[in-house]
């Protein structure tokens, strides 16, 4: 019976693949990424997956009287998130109608991250312990909403899908098993705990530095976000920085980029 199924999810998936082939989620931008992604597990199923993994982090920290506490703090991430997703349509036109959430967990980790479909959430310490200015929040959650906007996610359980490593994740995907464990599993695979690659990672750099330049929010400060996370993590290296593994050079990336979306910020600006 296993042997079956298996059988069948990976005729699903070939012909899947036949059909579909590669494609890329977004537009090019200024920034120009233009690369193209294996996409075999349906983005319907993946923000599935999404809204229940976010909607039980926002019960949990409810339950814990740890969410939006502080009103002031949560409207000003409404504010520079709003400010973004009127970008986003340059990437994407269907993403300037996705319904766009924003929460905070009152916590001392270093920690953000947006799950498929544009749901956000930040924790306090990020935003307290780095002092971070509008523009550095403007870095985070462009970066953050960056990985949204290419289905980063999708992507890597689709590269999963095709090599059979993630057969178990396919089967649930799939509603083939609706075990908690395995929902667990792949609500991890979404964004929370896995990283994600260099390649994704520069994809969100570059996307969004865009974002928040044309959001009228100064790209430099993408540079001294990062400088601020590299110090903090001297001691225990900040949760973020596990999700979002940086190299050295990324700093370097940025810089190299800012000629490009300099002019976009001071026509927002203007
Ligand atoms: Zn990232």
């Amino acid at each position: 019976m296993k042997k079956l199924l298996t059988t069948t999810v990976m005729a699903a998936s070939l012909s899947a693949l036949a059909m579909t082939g590669c494609s890329s989620t977004t537009s090019t931008g200024a920034v120009g990424v233009d690369r193209q992604q294996l996409l075999l597990v349906s983005n319907e199923q993946v923000l599935q997956l999404s809204a229940q993994s976010y909607a039980k982090t926002l019960q949990d920290a409810k339950a814990r009287g740890l969410l939006d506490t502080n009103k002031a703090q949560l409207n000003r991430l409404k504010n520079i998130s709003n400010r973004l997703v009127g970008q986003v349509g340059v990437y994407r036109p269907d993403a300037a109608k996705w319904p766009w959430e924003v929460h905070t967990i009152k916590s001392n980790e270093l920690n953000a991250f947006v799950l498929p479909g544009g749901k956000i959430m930040f924790y306090s310490g990020i935003i307290d312990r780095l002092k971070l200015s509008d523009d550095e929040i403007a870095a985070i959650m462009g970066h953050e909403m960056s990985h949204a906007l290419r289905e980063h996610s999708r992507e890597r359980l689709s590269r999963q899908y095709a090599t059979q490593t993630g057969i178990g994740v396919a089967a649930s995907i799939f509603g083939l098993s609706q075990g908690q464990a395995e929902l667990a599993n792949v609500a991890g695979d979404l964004g929370l705990s896995r990283p994600h690659s260099r390649t994704q990672e520069a994809e969100a750099d570059q996307i969004g530095l865009e974002l928040m330049a044309r959001a009228g929010y100064n790209p430099q400060a993408a540079v001294t976000l990062w400088q601020k996370m590299q110090s903090a993590s001297q001691g225990e290296p900040p949760q973020f920085l596990s999700t979002h593994p940086t190299s050295g050079n990324r700093i370097a990336q940025i810089q190299s980029l800012l000629p490009k979306v300099m002019p976009l910020y001071q026509k927002a600006r203007r």
